[in-house]
């Protein structure tokens, strides 16, 4: 079957009347712990798929099926779909949702517990894989990290976060919105906020406003990974007071004297009054740089 034909005969998840008639026929209750809001909005997952899959051969790693609304998107746009879904009572529901997709796999486990690049290397072999998901809010932060400090490596990976996450972890390196997470993010890929989605495309709907971002890990890294440990190191010492002027928050953050830091500061041409969320990412990267040769930090 072609996209077209399949539209026509799958169940259509964005119809509030075919998702209450699936979750009454299933007992199935949304769980708020899991983060089960589910999308309903019709041009939301296509457009996901559309900016998170590069090509019908990219495979995609879904995070949270939910009902399937998006992974059927990504199935007729993608050879290769591989969801992880926590919460075994989908289990039902999918196999109604989803019947008749032969290029979907559900592994039923906790995203943050399943190794990616194990996971990439068992389910897609040498394929190239994209990450597309509308993800669980309470783990967002926590699920990028995996992803992004495993040994898998991703083509995109292209989410739906809550609206202030977005801007924060698309936010320039230096102004006021961006903090450790953005930091430890943008060393790691481009980020860019794709779109807005506001709380009514959601079934039931949360109490505040998302965005779609997508994430393209640096084909050439800033730093060695080396390098890397030890810029994320100053990076949560300076944030934790970011407030603070950059010589105190280093200095009581990484317990180095003031006058290294100082010094330090003065080689990037910074004063010494500045805070440390005013520095850019050129700027941070050359003061740990020398903050490594003065103060010899790890
Ligand atoms: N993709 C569906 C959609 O857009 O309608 C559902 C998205 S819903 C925001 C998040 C989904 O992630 C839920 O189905 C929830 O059960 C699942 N989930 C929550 N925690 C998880 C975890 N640790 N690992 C895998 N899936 C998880």
């Amino acid at each position: 079957m072609n996209e077209s034909e399949w539209s026509e005969t799958m169940l259509n998840l964005t119809d509030m009347q075919t998702v209450r008639a699936l979750a009454k026929r299933h007992a199935f209750s949304f769980s708020k712990g899991l983060g089960q809001n589910f999308l309903i909005d019709p041009e939301v997952c296509p457009a996901i798929a559309e900016y998170g899959i590069p090509s019908p051969a990219c495979g995609v790693l879904e995070i949270g099926t939910g009902f399937g609304v998006l992974t059927q998107q990504l199935a007729l746009k993608s050879e290769q779909v591989a969801a992880v879904e926590l919460d075994r009572r989908l289990q039902p529901v999918l196999a109604e949702t989803l019947r008749g997709f032969e290029n979907i796999t559900v592994i039923w486990q906790d995203i943050l517990k399943v190794d990616p690049a194990e996971f990439v290397r068992e389910q897609f072999g040498g394929r190239e894989v994209c990450v597309c998901a509308n993800l669980p809010y309470y783990i967002t932060s926590p699920v990028l990290m995996h992803l992004l400090e495993s040994d898998a490596k991703f083509r995109s990976i292209t989410v739906m976060v809550q609206k202030e996450a977005a801007e924060r972890l698309c936010a320039e390196i230096g102004s006021r919105k961006a903090g450790a997470v953005t930091a430890a993010v943008q060393l790691r890929g481009r980020a860019e906020l794709m779109f807005h989605v506001p709380r009514t495309a959601f079934f039931p709907a949360p109490k505040v406003d998302s965005a779609v971002i997508r994430i393209t890990p640096h084909e050439v890294p800033p730093c060695t990974p080396e390098e890397l440990k030890r810029v994320l190191n100053v990076v949560k010492a300076g944030f934790a007071q970011r407030r603070k002027t950059a010589v105190n928050a280093l200095a009581g953050g990484l317990s180095l004297d003031k006058e290294t830091v100082t010094a330090a500061l003065r080689a990037c041409g910074c004063s010494e009054t500045v805070r440390f969320e005013q520095l850019d990412m050129e700027t941070l990267l050359r003061l740990c740089e020398a903050l490594a040769g003065s103060a010899g930090i790890q």
